[in-house]
């Protein structure tokens, strides 16, 4: 699809999209960038790319494709480096989690002759690093494109075409949309996680070891979440704080209905909604973005 596609930042997103990009043979030339010397090593080592460079500038030379897959919070003053070395034409692209971020920081620095297309493959493990990623990683999940107003349609499409080779389902949408969608579906999601297991791990007349023990009893599919990348999940904190804010208000009305049901035995009201969370649980699995199989696929012995 493309002659030169360069991928700045070979973590989980990084080389998973790399590997997809082998797989489905999608470039001639695959440039894999990083600032960190042993994720370069290591993608190396895996032979996920053709040419393996540290310095974003001379990674970007002739590419046709720019992806930035590193924190949020990396990415300007990256493309404030590599924007004069962009070719004419190219796309300069990204898969960071928040978005409205990428384009009020990115479009005042990037040259006209390059096209800003930013995307969010909703996908991704709580592992990091380029030993982490796998091919089939965005294989039926949603990629969210965010077409800035007056984005090339081209450039677009091409785009569009490139996240489907690589396995995914498109869907373009408005920026400042997509950041309260994955607010609510992803963020708030996130910092419960950590608060819970935060708030387990601070609690003084149950023990630690007692947390761990028992914790199959829900707790640890808590921390799996909970295990995230730290600098990936506060950048995403910092970027999207306007509609993580505005979610968390309404989770927190929520749980004060729910306290208080509690309070007064009100068993119709938490049956209620436990009954209509269970049926959520049957649509995600119904529109294929989970397995059926008990415990979240996990094995278990006889
Ligand atoms: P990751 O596994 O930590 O990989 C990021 C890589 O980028 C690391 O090797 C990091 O090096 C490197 N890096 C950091 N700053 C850099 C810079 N200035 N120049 C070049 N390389 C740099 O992260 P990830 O999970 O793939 O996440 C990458 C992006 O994908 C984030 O923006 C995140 O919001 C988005 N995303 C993540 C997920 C997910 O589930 N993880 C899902 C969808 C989207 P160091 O380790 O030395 O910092």
């Amino acid at each position: 699809m493309f002659e030169h596609i360069t991928i700045i930042g070979i973590g989980l997103i990084g080389s998973s999209m790399a590997r997809a990009i082998k797989r489905g043979k999608l470039a001639t030339r695959l440039v894999v960038c990083d600032a960190n010397e042993d994720a370069l090593r290591i993608a190396k080592n895996l032979d996920i790319g053709d040419d393996y460079i540290h310095e974003a500038v001379e990674a970007v030379r002739d590419s046709d494709l720019v992806v930035l897959a590193v924190p949020m919070m990396a990415m300007e003053s990256i493309v404030r480096d590599i924007a004069a070395h962009m070719k004419a034409g190219s796309i300069l692209t990204d898969v960071g989690s928040v978005k409205e971020c990428v384009i009020t920081s990115l479009a005042p620095i990037i040259p006209d002759h390059v096209h800003l297309i930013p995307g969010h493959p909703v996908a991704g493990t709580e592992n990091s690093g380029p030993n982490a990623g796998f091919a089939s990683l965005f294989d039926g999940r949603w990629c969210i494109l965010t077409p800035p107003i007056g984005a090339d349609e081209q450039a677009t499409n091409l785009l569009d075409q490139f996240w489907s080779h690589i396995g995914a389902n498109v869907e373009i949408m408005d920026a400042a949309h997509h950041d309260r969608v994955l607010a609510i579906t992803s963020h708030v999601p996130h910092l419960i996680a950590y608060n819970i297991v935060g708030t387990a791990s601070d609690m003084e007349e149950i023990t630690r070891s007692e947390v761990i023990k028992y914790s199959a009893g829900g707790f640890r599919d808590f921390t799996r979440i909970a295990a995230s990348d730290p600098t990936m999940w506060r950048d995403v904190f910092l970027t999207n704080k306007d509609a993580v804010l505005e979610m968390l208000g309404r989770f927190s009305e929520d749980l004060t209905a729910l306290q208080r049901a509690i309070r007064w035995g009100d068993g119709d009201a938490l049956e209620a909604l436990f009954t209509r969370t269970r049926d959520v649980r049957r649509r995600i699995i119904d529109a294929g973005q989970d397995e059926d199989t008990p415990d979240f696929g996990r094995t278990h012995e006889d």
